[in-house]
């Protein structure tokens, strides 16, 4: 069929691992070196809306066969401050995108725990795809792919590392996630 389904989908992980690279990168094709995280919350032309609600809204629609999923994209802040506000992100999401980055050990630490309140808190039904982020920098690397790889295993998650800056990985985490979403 020719039907777009609509699905919502949230990126969660710390505070700059790339969550909103990511985004950027994949809803406008761009890349900034010094991101500041409020600058291109532009689809509803606040400023400030990131800071205000704990997250900031973009839509992207992606082809899998003759269907289209056209992703509803919560980014959310990352700062502990914002943490009640997460579940209003991921209750209802068909789809949680947990974002590391590899360089950061503490980072993946906080990645486990966001994974855990997902299937503790979260609806059985959502997607959850782990990022290893900044895939780019393999010479400041503290986390291994084989133990991501392994964890997501163990847990029922689909782990990809991506890098927003090169792009690899990107596209594609989505497109598995949309594949993932129109076989159900
Ligand atoms: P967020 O807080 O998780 O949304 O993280 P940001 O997207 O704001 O990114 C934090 C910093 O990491 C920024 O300076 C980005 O330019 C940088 N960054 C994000 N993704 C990558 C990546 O894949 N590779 C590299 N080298 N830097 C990245
Ligand atoms: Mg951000």
């Amino acid at each position: 069929s020719n039907q777009i389904k609509n699905a919502k989908l949230v990126l969660l992980g710390d505070v700059a691992t790339g969550k909103s690279s990511l985004v950027l990168r994949f809803v406008k094709g761009q890349f900034v070196e010094f991101q500041v995280s409020v600058a291109f919350c532009d689809s509803c032309s606040i400023a400030s809306c990131e800071s205000t609600i704990g997250a900031a809204f973009f839509s992207q629609v992606v082809a899998v066969n003759d269907e289209s999923v056209k992703f509803e994209i919560w980014d959310t802040a990352g700062q502990e401050r914002y943490h009640s506000l997460a579940p209003m992100y991921y209750r209802g999401a068909a789809a949680a995108v947990v974002v590391y980055d590899i360089t950061n050990a503490a980072t993946f630490t906080r990645a486990k725990k966001w994974v855990q309140e997902l299937q503790a808190q979260g609806s059985p039904n959502t997607i959850v795809a782990l990022a290893g982020n900044k895939a780019d920098l393999l010479e400041a690397r503290q986390v291994s792919a084989e133990e991501a790889q392994t964890y997501a295993q163990e847990n029922g998650l689909f782990f990809m590392e991506t890098s927003a800056k090169t792009a690899i990985n990107v596209n594609n985490i989505f497109y598995e996630i949309a594949k993932r979403l129109t076989q159900v």
